[in-house]
């Protein structure tokens, strides 16, 4: 039998070192509980970045995965299928938008928002040719593609990999100011994330996203909101624009819409919006694809109950006390909303990475994000007593180091 420390090594030898994981090797999971290959149980705190929000072989996603692998999965977009429409209205309802644009990862999302935006700043807002600007956050986080990494201020995500896409600004997140001097005439988007996760699950001064929306609408700039990471349950909202009852005008979802089953993403919008993109002007093989729409309908569905909202929430409520309480005590701050924190972890008791490790040891995985700040994302199916025990062994590992 092949053991982890072999498992690990076979991968690194063949793969390129583009992440650090944990030293843990998974081969099967079930609602928050991941087993190791040598049979160790470990609970998910991390739910693969908030993509298993409904917990690791959900059975509802999982039956409407098999019922359809064993139809149809993929036709192209070359023709339709007959998942496709479910889909567009399912998820047309749940983000209250006209239409939607189907594609696979996180990244292409935001990148079909971004060339949405310039489009319809050219033909709908009348800016000048080649002139359109994007309004992006400090320290955000929207992907890996060349364009995204660009306008990013991570020098590990950016450095060395220009030249980079022109047509971004970068302002602090956090400040409408910011945003309302950046912004001129041929500003055709202002992205942001309503939490930032990647940046250690950051949240915005209250108010905030309402006065981005009204800055937005006086200025005629569409405002984008990449709830990749924050959307569709995870604060206790189907998106974490709710909890403000701001409307975006375009969401960038994915992540959680796959179920955890595919990768799924899409970008929503109005039609006067999403309404400019016409045949031969974007598009993905598999965005879109019968298996994706099967899966992301199960979703939606699961959504459209708001029980697995209002459990994020409830959870997150006892989380979150909990992991106040740990201030003081090797922990300096608690951020977050529903199930989902970012606790900075006093540096000079440990960094991320230690903290991560000695959580592994304890049976609970998390990771860190920047410096010492460690994510915690249970899936949302956690039982209340696995998530009390989680931060329990967090408040131990802490004090052992
Ligand atoms: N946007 C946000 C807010 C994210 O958190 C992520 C991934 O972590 C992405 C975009 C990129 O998604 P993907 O890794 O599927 O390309």
């Amino acid at each position: 039998m092949t053991s982890t420390n072999e498992f690990i090594e076979l991968s690194e030898r063949r793969s390129a070192h583009n992440y650090h994981p944990l030293p843990i090797v998974i081969q099967e999971a079930q609602g928050a509980w991941v087993t190791d290959v040598e049979g160790k149980r470990f609970l998910d705190c991390l739910s693969g970045y908030s993509s298993l929000n409904f917990g690791h072989g959900n059975p509802k996603i999982i039956a409407a995965a098999q019922e359809q692998l064993s139809r149809l999965t993929l036709t192209s977009r070359a023709f339709f299928h007959d998942q496709f429409a479910a889909f567009a209205a399912g998820l047309g309802d749940l983000t209250g938008k006209d239409m939607v644009l189907p594609m696979n990862t996180g990244a292409e999302a935001v990148e079909t928002a971004i060339k949405v935006a310039r489009k319809w700043g050219y033909e709908v807002k009348g800016v000048t040719p080649d002139r359109a600007n994007i309004i992006v956050m400090e320290d955000n986080f929207h992907g890996r593609t060349t364009t995204i990494v660009g306008f990013s201020t991570d020098p590990d995500a950016r450095g060395g990999f220009g030249p980079y896409t022109p047509g971004f600004r970068i302002v602090k997140y956090g400040s409408v100011e910011a945003i309302r001097e950046a912004i001129d005439e041929d500003t055709v988007a202002v992205l942001l994330e309503p939490i930032q996760g990647e940046a250690g699950v950051l949240v915005p001064p209250d108010g905030y996203l309402t006065q981005v929306r009204e800055l937005c609408t006086e200025r005629n700039v569409l405002m984008i909101a990449d709830e990749i990471q924050s959307g569709l349950g995870r604060t206790g909202d189907t998106f974490a624009c709710d909890h403000e009852g701001v409307i975006p005008d375009v969401y960038v979802l994915g992540k959680a819409l796959g179920g955890g089953v595919v990768p799924v993403s899409a970008i929503a919008a109005d039609e006067d919006v999403l309404g400019v993109i016409r045949p031969g002007q974007h598009g993905s093989t598999f965005g879109g694809n019968p298996l994706a729409c099967a899966v992301a309908c199960a979703v939606i569905e699961m959504l459209g109950t708001g029980e697995y909202q209002a459990r994020a929430r409830e959870l997150g409520a006892v989380m979150h006390e909990r992991l106040r309480a740990l201030i003081g005590h090797g922990v300096v701050a608690v951020r977050g909303r529903g199930l989902w924190a970012g606790v900075d972890v006093d540096p000079s008791v440990a960094g991320g990475r230690e903290v991560s490790e000695a959580l592994m040891r304890r049976g609970v995985l998390a990771k860190d994000t920047h410096g010492s700040t460690i994510r915690l994302a249970p899936p949302i199916v956690v039982s209340e007593e696995d998530l009390v025990w989680a931060v329990d062994q967090l408040a131990d590992a802490i004090a052992e180091l």
